[in-house]
């Protein structure tokens, strides 16, 4: 497989055949990732996605789903993204599901038959960084939409069939925006109904602007028990018809699967015996990204 730059994808597409079909994030300006930095966004060559896909068909016959890498695979002109679906599913038969990133300006260029279309075509769950549903921090962070365009997208994507997983991120207000941030989050989330949402704690990576604004003091970087007082205003903020809320990524220090509405009191009768120091936190050398 030809793979260049930094490859992420979601925790739950660990075992899915990657697939990069551009290199970096289109937008690549949000002020606390690193990931895509310095990478000029572009669209691979028709020749080198077949050609992966064709490796894949020799030697990835027992991955049943497939994760289009990297940022926001959605962003992809509809005539060349159908053509990529169609060539996973003619040479690839096996395979049950594909997944992508998605923000909110590629929901918004896409019609609904243009997503019904894709729908259809095996794009079967999309992965949607909302961080925050607090406005102010939207901006602060330079995320590129507002709580209600990503409210009326993730609906977008919800209506028009596909899955929907939606990462919020824990202390990306500072100490001044927390629980505001942890409220408005959980109103956005409630209204997108989400089937997953994974909750990741902010980790500073070197060299953003982010990381810039914590050294120079403009942003305050929040402790622990604060990130999980802002999970449990969150959660207690948040109604799902039925989601998995879940913040177990490395970088979280407790472990959280709530099945939505059900272990949702459960849920914060945990965190709050942790708050009260009777559950211990994961410690700090065991956090990763
Ligand atoms: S957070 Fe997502 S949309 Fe923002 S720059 Fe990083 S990859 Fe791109």
């Amino acid at each position: 497989m030809h793979y260049e730059g930094n490859i992420i994808r979601p925790p739950s597409e660990a075992n899915s055949i990657l697939l990069q079909v551009t290199v970096g994030c289109s937008r690549n300006k949000c002020t606390f990732c690193g990931t895509y930095r310095g990478e000029r966004f572009r669209i691979k060559s028709d020749a080198v996605i077949d050609a992966d896909i064709a490796f894949a068909a020799q030697h990835c016959r027992r991955q049943r789903r497939v994760f289009l890498c990297d940022g926001d695979a959605l962003i992809i002109p509809q005539k060349r993204l159908m053509r990529i679906l169609k060539n996973i599913a003619a040479n690839l038969p096996w395979v049950t599901r594909v997944g992508a990133y998605a923000n909110a300006k590629s929901l918004k260029m896409k019609s609904a038959a243009e997503l019904q279309a894709l729908r259809a075509e095996g794009l079967g769950i999309l992965y949607m960084g909302l961080e925050t549903g607090d406005d102010e921090t939207l901006a602060r962070i330079n995320k590129g939409a507002d709580a209600d365009t990503m409210v009326a997208m993730g609906r977008k994507a919800r209506e028009n069939g596909f899955k929907l997983s939606v990462t919020v991120l824990l202390g990306i207000a500072g100490r001044d925006r927390s629980q505001i941030h942890a409220r408005e989050t959980g109103r956005v989330l409630t209204a997108i109904d989400p089937d997953y949402v994974g909750a990741l704690s902010l980790m500073l990576i070197p060299g953003t602007p982010l990381q810039k604004d914590y050294e120079a003091g403009r942003f305050s970087l929040i402790e622990p028990t604060e990130m999980l007082a802002e999970l449990r205003t969150m959660i207690a903020h948040t109604d799902l018809s039925s989601g998995l809320f879940h913040a177990n990524h490395a970088s979280n220090y407790l472990p959280i699967r709530a099945r939505m509405p059900k272990d949702k009191d459960s849920t914060l009768e945990l965190i709050d015996r942790a708050l009260a120091g009777r559950i211990q936190l994961k410690p700090e050398y065991l956090r990763a990204l």
